[in-house]
């Protein structure tokens, strides 16, 4: 993809490097529910995003916050269904949660929540987070960007409706982001999107995504794309990653951008214990190691920084 790579300094006030964290997958859904998904507050992962959080002041959580989340399972349960061509596209082939259960504007104590708790920025992720067809969970595929706008529109509606604050920036549930849901994104005073994850292709000044999400793209940068609209941030560290990678990115001046999920089924970055201790000894070796060296920030702060400097 075309794009114009953004140098660390350009946005981090000349430090060396920068470091910022996003979580997927946030929304009102309890543990009495399929899963839980913040909505337990302190009692669920949110609480266990705070304690490491408050460990690491300089840090902030950027939570991608699914508007009216649906989605139960993530792979078909209508396996008939699921057999047979061109029908199966056209189906939800797993059951989903009733009708705005799950809209943020019902779930006023949520919202106040993540206003008030300073150390979250919230970001967009997605209207239902959920797709018929085979691949539930990638909510944006192959439709046109009338289809996005009004996906997009409806989202950003109840945003505004519920009263959470949010900044300008979406990152597309299972990392599809089509062209067409990049111009509609733009359509709709969305200034960011963070679509790529590769957690795998070595570290340099020069690599590119390669993995889920939009291919070639900056690796350890964020970049311009879709005629500098937009600003793309990548992911480039998960619980699977050893912590020489973060060191790596940080030694060539790059932004280290860490995800996890804070749905606890079965993935293998969740906001569990494991990883949170993992993260709070690499963000402790991080600060022995660098001082006031690091530029420890958010992708809305970024955002705003690289803007605010055109
Ligand atoms: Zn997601």
């Amino acid at each position: 993809m075309n794009h114009t790579p953004v140098q660390t300094a350009v946005f981090a006030d000349g430090k060396k490097a920068a470091v910022c964290f996003t979580v997927d997958d946030v929304s009102p859904l309890k543990k009495t529910d399929p899963y839980e998904g913040g909505g337990d507050l302190l009692e669920g992962g949110l609480g266990k995003l705070k304690w490491l959080l408050d460990r690491h002041p300089q840090l902030k959580a950027t939570l991608f916050t699914t508007a009216n989340w649906r989605e139960i399972e993530a792979r078909p349960t209508r396996k008939l269904l699921a057999k047979i061509p061109w029908l199966r596209d056209r189906m939800y082939l797993a059951k989903r949660l009733k009708r705005d259960s799950m809209r943020l504007d019902k779930h006023p104590e949520f919202v106040q929540f993540l206003n008030e708790t300073g150390c979250f920025e919230i970001g967009l992720h997605g209207l239902h987070h959920c797709h018929k067809g085979p691949v539930i969970p990638v909510e944006f595929q192959n439709e046109t960007r009338a289809h996005f706008d009004a996906v997009l529109r409806e989202m950003l509606a109840i945003f505004k409706e519920a009263g959470l604050r949010h900044v300008p920036g979406l990152c597309p549930p299972g990392w599809n982001a089509p062209e067409p849901l990049l111009e509609a994104a733009i359509d709709n005073n969305i200034e960011f999107v963070a679509s790529a994850r590769d957690v795998l292709t070595p570290i340099s000044p020069e690599a590119q995504t390669n993995m889920s999400g939009i291919k070639g793209l900056p690796l350890i940068y964020p970049a311009f794309i879709s005629d500098k609209k937009l600003i793309h941030f990548p992911t480039n560290f998960q619980a699977t990653s050893r912590a020489e990678r973060a060191f790596e990115i940080i030694k060539h001046g790059g932004l280290l951008c860490i995800k996890a999920h804070i749905v606890d089924c079965g993935m293998f970055d969740s906001v569990k214990d494991v990883y949170m201790n993992y993260l709070d000894l690499l963000f402790s070796q991080i600060e022995k190691t660098y001082g006031d060296q690091i530029c420890w920030t958010t992708v809305g702060q970024m955002n705003a920084r690289i803007r605010a400097q055109l």
